[in-house]
């Protein structure tokens, strides 16, 4: 018998995050815990409001899944479909059943979940480290806070581009990821600020333009000198055939594939595409990062820091250490003690 619990859980953020779309302070949960006899797996949904899925729609959403027709914890594949079939929508939701899904199956294997998912793993690999939109002066502090890490992820599409770019050069050499989240309206400026980042050793831009302005995006592909990525125009599986005509890689996140189950066929479609594929996150807590963490060995890029930035993480996972996430080998998603939360739900 399964047995699904809930916990609404607000993460509160370090510093402001401040994007191309808006601003926060804090990120809503829901975390999940699903447990098979005595075995409990973990899940979360992370909502950041832009996506449209809320505490209350994921509890109504988490409320009428019934896995009382199922007995096999290790058919994820069965129980995925029908929590699919639910309602459209609710990916975060879905998610948190699919983290919490593969935790359990892992533990009942013994195994952790890449072993379960038939990957090779990873050792350990380098995350980028998120800097949102600042001023210059605050800019350069969190670059310095972030000279661990090999790669920087910059958040663009604010009118001050280049400022931000060039506070970045005054303090540090790391290679960027560029993510625009949209904030380019015209193709033509777009493909000029490419054109000068690419001189600001910048790897990749992720979703530059509005996802609605397809023939421009598809123009940029065609000229951009350096590889452009969807995110929020790459939401599932249905999507990642379509990207070829618009990014040369994918941004994949757990929250938006409803979980690793799909986020794992989009990582091996993309890759049977020619698609580059990055790992991302939301403002997380250890456990969505540590799930996501053990589809690494079939990405390019990984930018899995959603957990370094905040202050009430109620959970240890996959570490990282001198900007690198470590493989700690542990059954399930890798998350140590995690009932020590539960406790005091
Ligand atoms: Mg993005």
């Amino acid at each position: 018998m399964f047995k699904i619990r809930y916990s609404p859980y607000k993460l509160n953020m370090k510093h402001v995050f401040r994007i191309a779309r808006g601003s926060r302070i804090s990120t809503p949960l829901i975390l999940t815990a699903i447990q098979f006899e005595d075995v409990v797996g973990y899940g979360e949904a992370s909502m950041p409001p832009l996506y449209g899925e809320t505490q209350e729609t994921a509890i109504r959403f988490i409320s009428k899944v019934d896995l009382s027709g199922f007995n096999d914890p290790l058919d994820i594949e069965g129980i995925m479909n029908y929590v699919d079939g639910i309602d459209i929508g609710n990916s975060a939701a879905k998610a948190s059943i699919d983290i919490a899904l593969h935790d359990l199956a892992g533990k009942i294997a013994g195994k952790p979940c890449y072993k379960l998912l038939n990957l090779s793993g990873v050792k350990s690999i380098s995350t980028s480290r998120t800097i949102s939109i600042d001023t210059p002066g605050i800019i350069k502090e969190r670059v310095l806070e972030a000279k661990d890490f090999q790669f920087l992820k910059l958040k663009l599409g604010s009118d001050n581009d280049i400022e931000i770019v060039k506070a970045v050069r005054e303090v540090s050499n790391q290679p960027l990821f560029v993510d625009a989240n949209q904030g380019w309206k015209d193709k033509n400026l777009a493909l000029e600020n490419i054109d000068w980042l690419k001189e600001q050793d910048v790897i990749f831009i992720e979703q530059p333009m509005p996802v609605d302005m397809e023939d421009e995006m598809a123009w940029l592909k065609s000229k951009s000198p350096l590889p452009i990525v969807g995110d929020e125009g790459v939401q599932r599986l249905k999507d990642v055939e379509k990207a070829v005509d618009f990014y040369h890689g994918i941004n994949i996140k757990l929250v938006k594939s409803t979980g690793l189950n799909e986020g794992l066929k989009m990582a091996k479609l993309a890759k049977k595409l020619d698609l580059k594929v990055m790992l991302g996150c939301m403002s997380e807590t250890s456990c969505a990062i540590s799930a996501a963490f053990h589809l690494a060995s079939l990405a390019d890029w990984i930018d899995l820091d959603g957990n370094l930035g905040i202050t009430n993480n109620p959970y240890k996972g996959i570490e990282t250490i001198g900007g690198k996430l470590i493989n700690n080998d542990i059954p399930g998603i890798g998350l140590v003690n995690p009932e020590s939360y539960w406790d005091g739900v």
